[in-house]
């Protein structure tokens, strides 16, 4: 029979908790349990695959329960936090003992995606950022976005959607936090483009930290968004955010611009395939031996300079270390002994700190001599502003010293965490304390005596405290009375006697005390820390550029790279014998062909044509990864290299579908096009890797010629632009700007070798069949796709001599689908010939009209021709 009941006072309590926290698992602290309840209990059974049961059993409605024990709690917060969802914990914040009714419980910090600091998920060279997104005026887009474990804490102001998604993406933020019921259009493009969790944050009062925090900050508007995220990381952290650093203005125009698109295509710091590190640029250089310099490392791959004189002071600290090996190996072993000081910092701050933390804060803080030892030997100058904020923190030191015990174990409950001599006080009660267990083990002996009883022991347990055990056969020989009976076990009695119950009052008095006046002691030590955090935090920020500097070194030592020579508003690029440092890497450098790019002042975009497979993309991407190398102040993987600064690089390399958007890959790589076109200045760098191949052959051509042209006439940027159209090599007769380049391959008994060397001029055919070949393709195959291409080419001939569309252009045209041809259409616009758009005949006979012949080339015309004919049909 089922009963129905009222719900019960803690439910109310729950449901009430719970009702402020909708979008969270409320994790409701219960003895040693944190219980889930209702839906919450059913999802997460589900997710962390833990038993479901019910409260109240036998009720009408019995309410869905599951639980997790508190002391393993984090691996299935982590879980949760993972799967994107967040977490409330939930906790008795009075004391059982004293309270009146039902015990208090609040929320006392709320876990989300964007603030998780502890999951073992966070690497250790990664950061978790947390951004805020506000936007003012005239679509201008305030971000600001934190660190909470390291406490960094950066603003900007960005101009469009596109630069937030590539500030978002580049920085991996999981969680952007709005104000409520703002700017609900762009909330949800960023869930479903990024993939990001969307919280929102009431606007409300401002918190005490914010006029320091925000105290460098002077655009209102930037303000905006800097109140959303400490906002929201107050309400949801509710404890101190002391290690939280000055907001940091940053302008993205003052670094090296690359879009999202060009990171992702690089393999900056996640390869394409894996999405893993390895073969990547980060894998490359990530020498580093602290966290802090691998994080630091990762955001100077995000944001090379472009300021000359910074870029120098960085080489200048890399040469001196580069010749300066012994200085710089002791440098990277006292570097391996510094651990995070900025996650220490951050713990410090938020309380959570422990013995163990402590002497690494001071292990670390000891390195720091060491450091500015080794470097006033090296330094001629180079090393001046780092040496200056190379501070060894001594207080800290010293308090640490004194105060806390090397072998303290972990948990701050057990003791032995503040040493001995540090506190008179708490020295007493250890005397007493060590006194007392001394009496027992003589009592002990003194028993044995006593009794003639050999196996006579004294133990020790929580519910009887001491007592004296007999074993069941000694019994016998134990006088009657002597002492007082107190547990009975299968083989043995337990007694006691009140001159042990006395001594056990005294022990456990002075052990309960000295436990708790510790515990009292070490927050003292690090409330006193506390005051040095800024002081770390600016110190760590140091250690980590040492460390990613010395990492440079380390790399371009160990692979003879050489210092680039860098010029601001120098249009002369020469690289002689460069390598792509990653293939370089991974093949070897016995078996890498070098390879030159040398475009004087006048050339503007060297036109790459050769086989496929021969390493067009491997020489475009070389530059790249080079200039960028360049740009942070690495050397380069080249003989000698003399390098324009460049503002941005595009590019357009591979075919990759975008599968965030969802989009085409002919789409894509017209969005790529477009963003170059228009965002391009003379100092950018484009690479366009076989523009046009995604689309049928005349429309790829054209659209590629135009592309070309465009770069040419209106761009001026340097350029790279690979290409399987044998046709576009003769525009070096009309483009004075563009110079061809082919990748060299020898034809030996039918078989094809790839010298993967550039030469001057353009190549003589694309050999398409052979790479077929290489790759296994069935020999019957093989020989009917070389009948079919002799009579391609003948038509293609008859085609281009008659202007007259030929079978094959048809066939090739009904291939490209419409929808191709509209999207190419869009997303090009301004490259779209004549931009016609309707039906209309006199329309077209006005187009036929205003055709300028003589400045078309036989295939523009054709194109137009074919275009035209399509409207009409
Ligand atoms: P393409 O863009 O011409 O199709 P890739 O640049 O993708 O060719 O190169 C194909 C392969 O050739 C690469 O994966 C690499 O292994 C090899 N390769 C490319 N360039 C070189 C080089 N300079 N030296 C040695 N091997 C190279």
């Amino acid at each position: 029979m089922t009963q129905k009941i009222q719900p019960t006072p803690m439910m109310v309590q729950y449901l009430g908790i719970k009702e402020q926290y909708p979008d969270a698992f409320l994790f409701y602290r219960l003895g040693d349990f944190y219980e889930l309840f209702n839906e919450d209990a059913i999802k997460a059974s589900q997710l962390l695959e833990v038993t479901l049961t019910s409260r109240n059993r036998n009720a009408e409605n019995p309410i869905p329960m599951c639980g997790v024990p508190y002391h393993a709690a984090r691996g299935y917060i982590d879980i949760l936090i993972e799967k994107g969802y967040k977490v409330a914990i939930c906790e008795q914040v009075e004391d059982p003992k004293t309270a009146k009714g039902m015990v208090k419980r609040e929320v006392v910090q709320l876990i989300t995606p964007g603030t998780a600091i502890e999951s073992k998920n966070i690497d250790a060279k990664s950061n978790n950022y947390l951004a805020a997104l506000s936007i003012t005026g005239e679509q201008r887009f305030n971000l600001a976005y934190a660190d909470l474990s390291t406490g960094e804490l950066k603003a900007a102001q960005l101009s469009s959607v596109e630069e937030v998604i590539n500030e978002l993406s580049s920085l991996k933020t999981k969680e952007v936090v709005f104000e409520e019921a703002k700017h609900l259009e762009l909330q949800s493009d960023l869930q479903t483009k990024l993939g990001v969790m969307v919280s929102t944050q009431k606007a409300g009062e401002e918190i005490a930290e914010f006029a320091y925090l925000s105290s460098d900050v002077e655009n209102m508007e930037i303000l905006s968004a800097l109140k959303i995220l400490l906002l929201y990381l107050t309400m949801t952290q509710k404890r101190s955010l002391a290690h939280l650093q000055k907001a940091e203005v940053y302008t993205p125009a003052n670094y090296l611009k690359m879009d999202h698109y060009s990171k992702h295509n690089l393999e900056l710091v996640s390869s394409i395939r894996s999405g893993q590190k390895k073969g990547t640029l980060l894998w490359l250089l990530d020498e580093t031996k602290t966290a802090m310099g691998g994080r630091l490392l990762k955001q100077w791959i995000d944001r090379p300079l472009i300021q000359e004189a910074r870029i120098k002071a960085r080489q200048d600290v890399v040469e001196s270390l580069i010749n300066h090996f012994f200085e710089r190996i002791d440098l990277n072993e006292a570097l391996t002994q510094v651990y995070d000081l900025e996650r220490l910092a951050g713990r410090v701050a938020f309380g959570n700190v422990n013995g163990r933390d402590l002497i690494q804060l001071k292990t670390s803080l000891s390195q720091i001599p060491v450091l500015k030892d080794r470097i006033a030997l090296m330094n001629k100058g180079e090393w001046d502003e780092l040496l200056s904020h190379l501070d060894t923190v001594p207080e800290v030191v010293d308090l640490i010293e004194q105060a806390v015990d090397e072998n303290t174990p972990l948990s701050l409950k057990e003791g032995n965490v503040i040493k001995d001599g540090f506190d008179r006080q708490l020295d007493q009660y250890r005397d007493a304390m060590r006194n007392g267990k001394r009496w027992i083990t003589q009592l002990e002996a003194q028993e044995r005596e006593k009794t003639g009883i050999k196996t006579l022991k004294i133990g020790y347990n929580r519910v009887f405290g001491y007592y004296i055990e007999i074993t069941k056969s000694n019994l016998a020989n134990l006088p009657e009375g002597l002492y007082e009976r107190k547990q009975t076990l299968a083989n043995a009695e337990r007694f006691i006697t009140p001159e042990l119950k006395e001594k056990e009052t005294l022990i456990l008095e002075a052990e309960e005390k000295s436990l708790a006046l510790e515990y009292s002691l070490f927050t003292e030590v690090r409330e006193t820390v506390k005051h040095y955090i800024e002081r770390v935090q600016l110190l760590a920020k140091t250690v980590a550029t040492i460390d990613v500097l010395q990492s440079f070194a380390t790399v371009s030592e160990k692979h003879h790279y050489v210092r680039p020579e860098l010029a601001y508003g120098s249009q002369e690029l020469t690289l002689i014998d460069g390598r792509h440092p990653v293939v370089e890497k991974v093949l070897g450098q016995q078996t890498y062909v070098p390879n030159s790019v040398e475009m004087d002042e006048k050339t503007e975009i060297m036109l790459i044509t050769g086989p496929n497979m021969s390493g067009k993309s491997t020489y475009m991407r070389q530059l790249a990864l080079t200039v960028i190398m360049a740009q942070m102040g690495c050397f380069v993987p080249a003989e000698s290299a003399k390098l324009p600064i460049f503002d941005q690089i595009f590019t357009r390399i591979g075919a990759a579908d975008d599968l965030i958007s969802g989009q085409s890959t002919f789409m894509v790589e017209m969005m790529e096009a477009n963003q170059a076109l228009r965002h391009a200045t003379p100092h950018s760098l484009i690479l366009f890797d076989e523009i046009g191949r995604g689309t049928a052959t005349f429309d790829g051509m054209a659209l590629a010629e135009a592309i070309i042209e465009y770069i040419h006439d209106h761009v001026h940027a340097k350029t790279l632009f690979s290409t399987h159209y044998h046709e576009l090599t003769v525009l070096d007769e009309e483009l004075t700007g563009l110079v061809n380049t082919h990748v060299g391959a020898i034809e030996e008994n039918g078989e094809l070798i790839f010298l993967h060397k550039m030469l001057p001029g353009p190549a003589d055919k694309s050999y398409g069949i052979h790479v077929a070949k290489l790759a296994g393709l069935p020999d019957d195959l093989l020989s009917r796709a070389a009948v079919i291409l002799d009579r391609l080419e003948q038509k293609e001939e008859i085609v281009l001599e008659t202007t007259v569309q030929t079978e094959e252009f048809q066939t090739n045209k009904k291939r490209t689908t419409e929808k191709e041809t509209a999207v190419a259409e869009e997303a090009a616009g301004q490259l779209s010939l004549f931009g016609m758009a309707d039906k209309n005949e006199s329309s077209i006979l006005k187009a036929l009209n205003e055709l300028n012949l003589l400045t078309m080339s036989p295939l523009e015309a054709l194109n137009v021709l074919h275009e035209l004919q399509q409207q009409l049909k």
